[in-house]
């Protein structure tokens, strides 16, 4: 018997690697297909050397509900069939809420990763998803101090939490290529050290709207007159630009598909500032020791802001605050890299094994051998 590992995204692939491999053949990963794309999905799990997950079907693309009960009734059926010692789910997507109550249902073991987590911002679904995970789970591994002060003032049971740090951390340290391949890459991009600008935007705040998107691309775009600013595209985000006939804006900008992880960790250790809507990347940019200017309207990880990190709404306040970081200039950025990241020191998914084998099942060790 296997622990089943269930998960849909980008950032799950990323966060779950470094346990899926200290799980070794125990791991069996279930892909939901939130997203199923090669760019954002299949080139990642040949290169994180992730095993071939078993895919649900009918899932992504679809709205919010029907994505999880389209997800919840198969994860039933392959519980039914196959019982997992215990369920694995990461963050707050869709695909983790649908894997938290598919365990739920079956009264399957279920630990959560990165447990705790909270913007507050009720506008956000991926913010009922982590109250709803949290609230079922047997184990929450919660990376932070803080984000394990966020599960005691909901009455969470405080034998239910560990603070283990963020798998993310030793997912940077184990995917950054190394400096050779990394000056390689940025000669082949034509981009010097510290001489760019890198950039993500996809979330629904600032895509669905025509005028936040022209807010953030208006301002990339005005950065870009002073050093390049590299964008890797977002499916969603390039579909909503071509919508809104914002494609004016991206002359002047250095504008890719997704890149792979190692790549995408590679540009963001060189660049001289990083702005973006993702949560991972607040995460990284703490480990890579690079600032970031995060476009959002609230924040789950108010670890980061601060000397790592600043929120601003889409508008004139991103180049504002882009200008005083890159004002910084080298000093700034030698700071940084003395700092420690507040999400922990890269072993995280070993204490997630440790408390997953002592919660759950003596027969994992079994399984595993
Ligand atoms: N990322 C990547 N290639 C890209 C853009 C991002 O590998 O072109 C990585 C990034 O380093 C982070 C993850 O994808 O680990 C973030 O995914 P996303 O922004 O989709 O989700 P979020 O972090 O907001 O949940």
């Amino acid at each position: 018997r296997s622990v089943a590992i269930v998960l849909g995204t980008r950032p799950e692939l990323v966060k779950l690697t470094d346990l899926v491999r200290l799980l070794g053949p125990a791991a069996h990963l279930v892909h939901t297909g939130q997203h199923y794309d090669e760019e954002l999905s299949g080139r990642f799990l040949s290169e994180l050397g992730l095993p071939e997950p078993t895919f649900l079907t009918g899932v992504g693309g679809r709205p919010r509900a029907v994505q999880i009960s389209a997800a919840l009734g198969q994860l039933d059926e392959l519980f039914t069939a196959e019982p997992p010692l215990a369920v694995v789910v990461q963050g707050d997507t869709n695909a983790a809420l649908a894997g938290a109550l598919a365990a739920n249902a079956r009264r399957i073991p279920l630990l959560h990763v990165e447990a705790g987590l909270r913007s507050h911002d009720r506008n956000m679904p991926e913010e009922h998803n982590r109250v709803l995970i949290d609230h079922i789970a047997d184990v929450l591994c919660a990376a932070t101090p803080e984000n394990r002060a966020n599960l005691l003032a909901e009455g969470v049971d405080v034998a239910r939490i560990a603070v283990t740090g963020n798998t993310v951390v030793e997912a940077v340290h184990g995917q950054l290529p190394g400096a050779r391949e990394r000056a390689a890459l940025l000669a082949r991009h034509g981009l010097a050290d510290g001489g760019y600008v890198l950039a993500t935007v996809h979330r629904p705040e600032n895509t669905d709207s025509a005028e936040a998107l022209r807010a953030v691309l208006t301002e990339l775009a005005a950065l870009a007159a002073d050093l390049p600013v590299v964008l890797p595209l977002h499916p969603r985000t390039r579909a909503r630009i071509e919508a809104a006939g914002l494609d004016d804006l991206l002359a002047p900008l250095t504008v890719s598909a997704p890149v792979g992880y190692g790549e995408f960790l590679a540009l963001a250790r060189h660049a001289a500032l990083l702005v973006s809507d993702s949560g991972g990347i607040q995460e990284e940019c703490t480990v890579l020791g690079r600032p970031l200017i995060v476009v959002r309207r609230s924040t789950e990880r108010p670890e980061a802001m601060g000397d790592f990190a600043e929120l601003v709404e889409p508008g004139p306040e991103i180049g504002q605050a882009a200008r005083r970081r890159l004002a910084e200039g080298p000093e700034g950025l030698a700071r940084l890299a003395t700092l420690p990241s507040p999400f922990g020191d890269g072993r995280a998914s070993e204490r997630i094994v440790t408390l997953l084998t002592a919660a759950v099942a003596p027969q994992l060790l079994a399984a595993a051998a």
